[in-house]
């Protein structure tokens, strides 16, 4: 069976804004059998745990890819740079490991696919991508997000 990437605070590792992880059996179930490549894109684009809350402003991940959107912390705070230095290090990961397949963390500014949070910090959600699940499809990697998380 094909490697796949696995958003890391799905595996345990406690690199969430808040300094949590989100690992649950269900997902170990999800990949059990796969060789697999758990990688956090905004730790690797350089942010620190724990973190400020970060969202998508003026768009989805594909429009930050394109220039017109921004992602920003709830201090107004611009990581734009971070989170596409991130996408780009989870894209060389999947690519290095083999990849075809991605399963990440819904709703979250990088991991999110389909929908995300909508750049209120009020908890609410809009359809869209997040920057690494933008960027991985965008190379013809299939991105699943997580359920029951
Ligand atoms: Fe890292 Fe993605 Fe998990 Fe956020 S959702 S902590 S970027 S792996």
């Amino acid at each position: 069976m094909e490697a796949i990437l696995v958003s890391a605070c799905l595996r345990g590792i406690p690199c969430r804004f808040d300094g949590r992880h989100k690992a649950s059996p269900e997902i170990e179930e999800a990949i059990a059998g796969r060789e697999v490549i758990s990688f956090c894109p905004e730790v690797a684009g350089g942010l620190a745990t724990p973190r400020r809350p970060a969202e998508l402003a003026g768009g989805d991940g594909h429009d930050v890819l394109d220039g017109t959107a921004r992602v920003v912390e709830d201090t107004g705070r611009d990581v734009t740079a971070e989170f596409v230095a991130g996408a780009r290090r989870a894209l060389v990961a999947a690519r290095r490991g083999g990849c075809t397949e991605a399963l990440l963390m819904p709703r979250s500014p990088s991991c999110g696919r389909g929908v995300v949070y909508d750049g209120s910090f009020a908890g609410k959600l809009a359809p869209g991508d997040g920057v690494t699940a933008a960027l991985l499809e965008r190379n013809g990697i299939t991105v699943r997000s997580a359920s029951g998380v």
